[in-house]
């Protein structure tokens, strides 16, 4: 095992770039602009960033990559990405053939479950359970420190079940729900993700605000904010239930920017016993440690740490 670890996060504007010590502690961080819709200059601009970060450190290091998208098992071709000059391309394969090296890489929701299980706020647990609440809503598992794999690359992916144990509010019913981009209807990223949020507060009050308009509002008092932010908790309670039942974690750990909203730590835990088929639940609710900075940390850790 190498002693140096670089996690590369390849978003839609930026790539960052973060080096890694054995022990986890951070000795540089980098960020270029991401090539705009060129795939060959977007892995020249990857190879450049780990060159740079070894120089620094003056040693080779394992390199972990977070993308947003998916390597799908069957062809090995990347899909589900929203950069979308990536779609249909061997990006591994390619960057390994680049770099002279193995190659890591994993969606960006897992390398935020990573990440925060490795040296966040799931340090210690063997469970760990990661979500991103932002404009979608992705998720990953970690089991004893390594990520939780399978045929189809989608462990963790709760955004596109649908809501469990719909309700008729006053203003309306749940089900079938709002339509959804991946076709369907009513699926848990309709109503969880800040888009969600903004939507359904939209649809019950006639008013047009962000999701940090509408939380600002509620701690003020605004009966409609309070509302909808009741709802959005009721939601989240019920959907995660569900994860609970199946994947029993120790710690949940939230991201993106509905993990800012304080109250969802409190009042979550406190409904959700009414969904978990338990007479008690022990796991925790938990604020990400590394907020943005979980998607490239995460890539530096899906190489374990030299011992
Ligand atoms: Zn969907």
């Amino acid at each position: 095992m190498l002693p140096l670890r670089v996690g590369i996060d390849l978003g839609g504007t930026k790539i960052e770039g973060v080096a890694l010590a054995a022990d986890g502690r951070e000795l540089q961080r980098r960020r270029v602009a991401t090539p705009t819709g060129d795939y060959e200059a977007t892995l020249a601009a990857i190879a450049a960033l780990v060159a740079a970060l070894e120089s620094a450190a003056g040693t080779r290091a394992a390199v972990g990559i977070g993308i947003p998208g998916t390597i799908s098992p069957a062809s090995g071709l990347i899909k589900n990405a929203n950069s979308v000059c990536l779609i249909g391309h061997a990006l591994d394969k390619d960057l390994e053939r680049l770099l002279g090296r193995p190659v890591r890489l994993a969606n960006d929701a897992d390398c935020f479950a990573l990440s925060e299980a490795s040296d966040g706020a799931g340090a210690g647990a063997r469970s760990v359970f990661g979500t991103i609440l932002g404009t979608g809503v992705g998720g990953g598992l970690v089991y004893e420190g390594r990520l939780i794999g399978g045929p189809n690359a989608i462990a963790g992916e709760w955004g596109h079940n649908p809501l469990p144990w719909p309700r008729i509010w006053p203003h309306g019913d749940e089900r079938p729900g709002p339509k959804c981009y991946c076709g369907r209807m009513g699926c848990i990223e309709t109503f969880l993700s800040g888009p969600g949020l903004a939507r359904d507060h939209a649809g019950a009050s006639g008013q047009t605000a962000t999701p940090e308009e509408i939380v600002a509002a509620a701690m003020a008092g605004d009966v409609a904010a309070r509302a909808s932010l009741d709802r959005y908790v009721d939601r989240l309670a019920r959907a995660l239930a569900t994860v609970i039942n199946i994947f029993d974690p120790e710690v949940v750990v939230l991201g993106g920017g509905m993990s800012k909203i304080a109250q969802l730590y409190d009042e979550v835990p406190r409904r959700w016993g009414k969904w978990v088929f338990s007479d008690r639940v022990d796991t925790k609710l938990r604020p990400p440690v590394h907020g943005d900075s979980s998607g490239v940390r995460g890539a530096a850790w899906l190489w374990p740490a030299a011992s």
